[in-house]
This record gives structure tokens, C-alpha cells and sequence, in this order.
């Protein structure tokens, strides 16, 4: 156990975010450094629960207690090896993660230590993998063994490079494609820089390929490569090509101009920061934006616009706003819905709840959206009376979530069934309905988040290894049905 007063003597600490004014000038990460100390600080607070329900939260299980105890005891190189016993990138989720461990942390049960005084895992997390690449620990890990079986995974998403890493290390020779024209999937092209810069991806794929996975980009399997031909090239396929259906808004007036999904807005705004770009093609920049969703997406096409130089900035939920502390409907240590205040919302704009969209006004192109308050206590959108109202908008961003994996293409070609959902069914062990085809990540779990697709890419690969040499030690953290 760290300090067993910890807890008692210390409060929580985040690291401060870098000045709005300020921040909003760049794209650079909005965290400024956080004290070699105060992250000791926050492992000592660690009790190091007999019971540590922070495990429960976390899809990969990750050691929490045991790398809280070795940085409070200044044991840093022996940390990042207990982080990768579980998670193969921890600089991903330390900063990207919602961090449902945080959730379920033994100090955030409301009483005396108050609602939301958990142990801060993530920054944890993320200081130990920062600090290990800073000192050159982390190296490649190349297998000992070669197996002579080859397996092709199709996307580079968090899903596919953790599968990827995993059979690699394994000792069988692994080749990602890609039909983009860089690896990282949402990593790359869909996460905006100022919540995880690109050089923190490049460096782990630097590692990645010294130890020995191939990187095939520009590769769209179905259309430039058929799943037949891929099968006959490897020994086994693991399909990990994400949840790339944007929903829609099919109200009047959808085909004016200036109305984009979500990830046609990101993906260029992301390839100006990579140099691909001297301007994005959509901009924000002197506009009214309203942005139609109030996920993460969303919160990351109000960042973008703010730095695109916006005039104004709504964004639009149909659901009521939560409570900013945790309601009773989810105690914990479940996961709460609760208010969520990004740092791009700390940027400016404003946030609107129980609001529909009826249509959207203009002649050519959009001018605005008329949209109505809505009731939502029966799980529906109840119009009320009245409350119709037009908000000005010359550009329109639809962040309403993903409908599910392409379909046409590769998921059509390969036959494989699909469920309920429109995602790629699998079987409890990941299999498709076509032998030898794995699946892994939002492609068959739909739209999730990093860690989850981490997991899935993890035990996806556990099955691929025990498929092609009768047998496993690879670690398996979640099942295709774990929620
Ligand atoms: C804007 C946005 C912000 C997000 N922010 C967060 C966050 O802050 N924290 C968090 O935890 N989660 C976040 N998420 C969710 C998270 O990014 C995803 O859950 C995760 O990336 C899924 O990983 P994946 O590997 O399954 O798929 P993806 O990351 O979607 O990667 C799939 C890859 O497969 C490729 N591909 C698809 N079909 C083919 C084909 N036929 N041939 C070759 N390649 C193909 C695609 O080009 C893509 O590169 C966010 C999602 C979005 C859209
Ligand atoms: S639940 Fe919180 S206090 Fe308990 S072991 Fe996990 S991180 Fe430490």
C-alpha cells in the first residue's frame, strides 16, 4: 500500500489546463505539466482497497493499486511495466479516457471524502507512460520466437494496432491495413491535436514497427484488395475497421449548403495540423456554428471551431441537462450521468439541452435552425407547444453518434453476419461467421471508446493466437458481450 494516510492528508489534483486565451491561439494539448510530486501525491492517496473496485471499471483491468504503490514509492520503471501488463497504450487512454476506474474508486463514494475525490488514475497513468518514453524504457519487444503464421488486420484504430501489437509480440508475422493515408484511425484523423497530439501516437508505432508489425496504408480491403485475396495471404484476418456510419438529420432543408457531418468537418481540420492542408476546406472561421450532438464528438467540433476563429458557437442536446453531481439512478460505483464539462466547453459557446431540430432555414445555404423544446420523461421527444424558436447558423456540424460499420465494401463482400445493431456479429470467441475472419473494436461493438477498443483488440488477439497454434498465453480482458 502507498501512504496509508494518504487519503487523509492529501485532496485530489488535476493538472491545470493552459489559459483559455491562450489555448485557443494553438492546437498543442491543453494540460500544462503536472509536478513530478503531485503525481506521488495522488498514487500515496491510494488505499489500495482489499476489494479495488477500480478494477471493476476498467474493461482492460489495469493494476491500479500496484503501479499507485510503485510511483509513490518512486518506482517508475517498475510502474510502466505493471501498466503494460495490461494495457499496451497507456499514453492513449491517459489522456483520452473518461475513465470509468475514476468512477468506481472507493474514495469518490459521496461522504465525508465528498463525491469526486477519487484517486486521479488517469493522470496517474499518463505520468508513468510519459515519463517512461522521456527515459527510454519503453523499447521494442520483439518476439523471441518466430511462429511462421501470418495474420492481416484490417484497420489501425486503437482495435486493430493493440491486436496488432499483441499477435506480433507473439511471434507471428502481422500486417495492418489501412485504406487511410496514415495509421491511427480515430487517433489520427478524428481526435483533434489539442487533446492528444500526433507525435504521442507516432512514437508508439516507432516502437510497433522496430518490433516487426508491417504497415500497409492506402489499402482499402473490398475495393483494392478483396477479403478472398487477403485470406488467401494470411493465416487469419482480424476485421477492426471501426463504427463509420454518421448518423444523419433528415429534416427539411438538409441539402442546403454549409451542413456537414461531424467527421467531415474533423478529418480535414485534423490533416491541416499534419501539414496536408494550408486552409480546411469546411472552416468555422467568422460563422455562427451550431453543433447538432452533445457527445464527445460534438465537444470536439466546438474545440475546433473556436480555434477555426468561430463567431458563435451552440451546441444542441435533445436529452435533458444531467445533474452535476451524481443522481441516485447511478450509484456508485456505476458509471454516472452527470454534467460533463470538457475543456472545449470551458473555451466558450453555448450548451442548450431538450432541444430538437425541426428544420433548417435558407435559400442555398443554410442561414439557420429552427428548433423546439422538447420533453423527453418518456424516453421520446415530446414537442412543446410554443417553444419554437430560429438560432442563427452558417454552418451546421451533425454530431449525433455513428450508425454503425460501413457496409458496402469490404463487410458486404466478406458475407459475414451481421446483429441486431448492424454491427459485425461474433462468437464468444470473436469469431465471425466466416472461418478464420476475427472481429475487434467499434466494428462490432459500435461506437465505444478507446479503452474498450484496447480490450477488444487484446483479447481479439488472444483468440486469433489460440486459432493458430491450438493454444494461448495472451491475455483476454473482456468478452464480446462485457458492458
Ligand atoms: C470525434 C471523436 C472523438 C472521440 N473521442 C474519444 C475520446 O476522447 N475518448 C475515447 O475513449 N473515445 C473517443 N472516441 C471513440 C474512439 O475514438 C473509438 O471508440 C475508437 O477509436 C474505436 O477504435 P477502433 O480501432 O475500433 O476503430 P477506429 O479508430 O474507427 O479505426 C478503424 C480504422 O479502420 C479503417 N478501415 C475501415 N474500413 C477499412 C477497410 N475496408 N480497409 C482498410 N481500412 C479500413 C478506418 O479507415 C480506420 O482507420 C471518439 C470518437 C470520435 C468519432
Ligand atoms: S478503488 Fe481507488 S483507492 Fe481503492 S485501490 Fe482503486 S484507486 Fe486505490
Amino acid at each position: 500500500m502507498a501512504d496509508p494516510q494518504g487519503f487523509l492528508k492529501l485532496d485530489r489534483r488535476t493538472p491545470a489546463r493552459r489559459p483559455v486565451d491562450v489555448r485557443i491561439e494553438d492546437w498543442r494539448e491543453v494540460y500544462e505539466p503536472f509536478p513530478k510530486q503531485a503525481a506521488q501525491d495522488q498514487a500515496a492517496r491510494c488505499m489500495d482497497c482489499g476489494i479495488p473496485f477500480c478494477h471493476n471499471g476498467c474493461p482492460l483491468g489495469n493494476l491500479i493499486p500496484e503501479w499507485n504503490d510503485l510511483v509513490y514509492r518512486g518506482d517508475w520503471q517498475e510502474a510502466i511495466e505493471r501498466l503494460h501488463a495490461t494495457n499496451n497504450f497507456p499514453e492513449f487512454t491517459g489522456r483520452l479516457c473518461p475513465a470509468p476506474c475514476e468512477a468506481a474508486c472507493v474514495l469518490g463514494i459521496p461522504g465525508p471524502t465528498g463525491d469526486g475525490a477519487a484517486v486521479a488514475i488517469k493522470q496517474v497513468e499518463v505520468e508513468i507512460a510519459d515519463r517512461a518514453f522521456a527515459e527510454g524504457w519503453i523499447v521494442p519487444q520483439p518476439a523471441l520466437e518466430k511462429t511462421g503464421r501470418t495474420v492481416g488486420v484490417v484497420g489501425s484504430g486503437p482495435a486493430g494496432l493493440a491486436a496488432a501489437q499483441q499477435l506480433t509480440r507473439a511471434g507471428h508475422d502481422v500486417t495492418v491495413l489501412e485504406r487511410a493515408d496514415r495509421i491511427g484511425g480515430l487517433l489520427r484523423y478524428g481526435i483533434p491535436e489539442f487533446k492528444m497530439e500526433k507525435a504521442v501516437l507516432d512514437r508508439r508505432l516507432d516502437q510497433m514497427r522496430a518490433e516487426g508489425t508491417t504497415f500497409r496504408t492506402g489499402v482499402d480491403v473490398g475495393t483494392d484488395l478483396s477479403v478472398e485475396d487477403l485470406q488467401a495471404q494470411y493465416d487469419a484476418v482480424v476485421l477492426a475497421g471501426g463504427s463509420t456510419l454518421g448518423r444523419d438529420l433528415p429534416v427539411p432543408g438538409r441539402e442546403l449548403s454549409g451542413i456537414h457531418l461531424a467527421m467531415d468537418y474533423l478529418v480535414p481540420a485534423n490533416r491541416v495540423q499534419q501539414g496536408d492542408l494550408q486552409r480546411p476546406p469546411i472552416s468555422a472561421e467568422g460563422k455562427d456554428v451550431v453543433i447538432i450532438g452533445g457527445g464527445d464528438t460534438g465537444a470536439d467540433c466546438l474545440g475546433t471551431a473556436h480555434r477555426q476563429g468561430a463567431r458563435s458557437v451552440t451546441q444542441l442536446e435533445i436529452m435533458p441537462e444531467p445533474s452535476p453531481s451524481r443522481p441516485a439512478a447511478t450509484p456508485w460505483p456505476t458509471w454516472p450521468t452527470i454534467l460533463r464539462t470538457s475543456s472545449a466547453h470551458e473555451e466558450g459557446g453555448a450548451r442548450v439541452f431538450s432541444v430538437s431540430t425541426v428544420r433548417f432555414t435558407g435559400t442555398s445555404a443554410v442561414e439557420g435552425l429552427e428548433v423546439v423544446e422538447v420533453d423527453m420523461s418518456n424516453g421520446r421527444p415530446v414537442p412543446l407547444p410554443a417553444t419554437g424558436r430560429v438560432l442563427p447558423a452558417q454552418l451546421v456540424l451533425l454530431a449525433m453518434g455513428f450508425t454503425g460499420p460501413q457496409q458496402n465494401g469490404m463487410v458486404e463482400q466478406s458475407g459475414v453476419e451481421l446483429d441486431g445493431r448492424g454491427n459485425v456479429a461474433r462468437d464468444r470467441g470473436w469469431a465471425s461467421s466466416r472461418a478464420g475472419v476475427f472481429v475487434a473494436g467499434d466494428m462490432g461493438r459500435g461506437q465505444s471508446l478507446v479503452v474498450w477498443a484496447i480490450a477488444e483488440g487484446r483479447s481479439a488477439a488472444a483468440a486469433v493466437d489460440r486459432y493458430l497454434g491450438g493454444d494461448t498465453t495472451l491475455p483476454a480482458p473482456v468478452l464480446p458481450t462485457s458492458r
